[in-house]
């Protein structure tokens, strides 16, 4: 495999790491361990590439994230096999993986100006004389630390609105995975060759720590709760905004009118694609109890079914993070330890570096299976009255990052989507929500705070800038030392007139 491309020159460097493939060990590079003077070289170049960038304006900054877009699809190929080979997840989940991202890059360059240009708003007849303008600054430099289950798409839903919105980005990957983040930075080159407006540090949890430390304008943190904490104390020091895409339990509804095939089909690729290494993975199924059984029967069959693997034909591949397995298995262990019945898989179902499917059913609301991200290929499913009752122990989490709901009844399913406390919901489908660039990611408590994606993503790395322009005098100037009672009068009794009325 050709490394050049993405491999930089880190002869200097004191310490090295490792990028290893997670299926077979073989060392794919070997990158830098940037240390607090690396990363605030980086910001530096980045404070310079950020001006420029700004002062490119919209038209241009998205002509040439259109042309990054387009190379991204023409070397679609390339970049999949690459994090095929660094993740260990299946080429197609790679691909599908880059085309959303792609989708995501092509919605950020197109609504950049629409959603953060310049417009005038009114200025309401207290200040009819004054002109008043609303937009959108770019923040200057962000910074982006990434995980490494999805290091293109969950990166890029930083980085495009970031870029977009006309700052400049360091972009810190996962340590296992950055191989893809050099790959995604010398492609951006490759089309603004101009300044190094999007720029790679490396390293671990301490080279994440310097560039929260570094004095960027917003940190944009994709991780675990626990890591999220450290991020936010490091941030505090210089007062500098984050937000936080963390984890998640999602659960997927099955009301008993659902479509009982396509809701098994949704929760076993929910749950078992990426070997579950999805933070909008589904991890618990709430099943209305007249279908219960008939559900638990449908699941079980494609879960028996599915394999993990290297090869072309697995299902979902390795645990990416070797420490995970110790999670899942002590997950599964408690559960089944306080009653839960294994319906496919168990603790046998280990294997390092694979995990094979494990559905794990009647599990008990307090076990760890339950209440705490388990990162893994099990699903934990329990009979509930109706989706009402499913929509209350759903909620019932630290956790709010996405759901999915099945049911015929299109209102009764709008009404359990909107009530369940999940940043985004997915109607008779799974995960939809990511695929549609215009709608806003993210979650609240332990699933984190801020939106990535969507006009709210593109205002998530941006300043809002008010102006007024006086037009001409006030007819009552309260805003000077020689205010006259006169003028004070006539003001009250506008506001009187225009809003002392009674509601009821
Ligand atoms: P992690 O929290 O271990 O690491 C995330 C990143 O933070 C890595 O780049 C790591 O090097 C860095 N880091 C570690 N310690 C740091 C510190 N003290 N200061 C600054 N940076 C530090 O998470 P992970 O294992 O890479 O990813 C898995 C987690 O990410 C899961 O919880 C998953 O649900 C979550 N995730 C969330 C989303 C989302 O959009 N909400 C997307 C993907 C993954």
């Amino acid at each position: 495999m050709d490394t050049s491309v993405w491999t930089q020159d880190h002869a200097w460097a004191a310490e090295t790491l490792e990028s290893v493939n997670p299926a077979t060990s073989e060392v794919i590079a070997t990158f830098p361990v940037h240390g607090a003077a690396e990363v605030g070289a980086a910001v530096q170049r980045a404070r310079e590439a950020a001006a420029w960038w700004a002062g490119l304006g919209y038209a241009q900054r998205r002509t040439r994230l259109l042309a990054w877009k387009s190379h991204l699809t023409r070397y679609l190929a390339r970049l999949a096999e690459l994090v095929h080979n660094e993740t260990g997840k299946p080429l197609a989940d790679a691909q599908l993986e880059i085309m959303l991202a792609i989708v995501h890059i092509d919605w950020a360059a197109k609504h950049a100006r629409k959603v953060l240009g310049p417009r005038r708003v009114r200025s309401g007849l207290i200040a009819i004389n004054q002109a008043s303008l609303l937009e959108y600054q770019p923040l200057g430099v962000v910074g982006v630390i990434g995980p490494w289950n999805y290091p293109v798409f969950t990166p890029v839903g930083s980085i495009a609105y970031a870029l977009a919105a006309g700052n400049a980005v360091v972009f810190k990957p996962s340590e296992l995975t950055p191989a893809v983040g050099g790959w995604l930075v010398s492609s951006l080159r490759e089309v603004v060759p101009e300044q190094p407006v999007l720029q790679l540090v490396t390293g671990g949890g301490e080279t994440g720590q310097a560039l929260a430390l570094s004095g960027v304008d917003k940190i944009a943190f994709t991780g675990s709760a626990a890591t999220a904490k450290k991020v936010m104390a490091a941030c505090a020091e210089n007062l500098t905004p984050l937000v936080a895409e963390c984890g998640g339990k999602d659960a997927l509804l099955v009301g008993a009118d659902a479509d009982l095939d396509a809701a098994a089909d949704a929760a076993a690729w929910g749950g078992l694609s990426n070997a579950g290494q999805t933070c909008v993975g589904i991890e618990r199924v709430y099943v209305a109890e007249e279908v219960y059984h008939s559900f638990l029967e449908k699941l079980a069959e494609r879960a028996a079914a599915v394999r993990p693997g290297d090869d072309r034909e697995a299902d979902y591949g390795p645990m990416t993070m070797p420490a995970q397995v110790e999670i899942i298995e002590r997950h599964i262990a408690d559960a089944l330890a306080r009653g839960g019945r294994p319906v496919v898989g168990g603790l046998s179902s280990v294997s390092r570096p694979y995990v094979g499917p494990v559905i794990l059913a009647d599990v008990p609301e307090e076990s760890r299976a339950v209440t705490e991200e388990t990162f893994g290929p099990t699903l934990t499913v329990s009979p509930v009255r109706d989706l009402e009752e499913g929509v209350r122990r759903a909620n019932d989490s630290s956790y709010a990052l996405g759901s999915a709901v099945f049911s015929k009844n299109g209102r009764r399913a709008l009404a359990a989507a909107r009530s369940l406390r999940s940043g985004m919901t997915s109607v008779n489908s799974v995960i939809a929500f990511a695929s549609v660039p215009a709608l806003p990611f993210g979650g609240s408590g332990n699933s984190g705070f801020g939106r990535i994606h969507g006009a709210d993503g593109l205002r998530e790395f941006s300043r809002a800038k008010a102006i007024t322009r006086q037009r001409m005098r006030p007819m009552a100037d309260l805003t000077t030392l020689r205010r006259s009672d006169k003028d004070m009068n006539r003001v009250l009794q506008l506001i009187t007139l225009l809003h002392g009325k009674r509601y009821r």
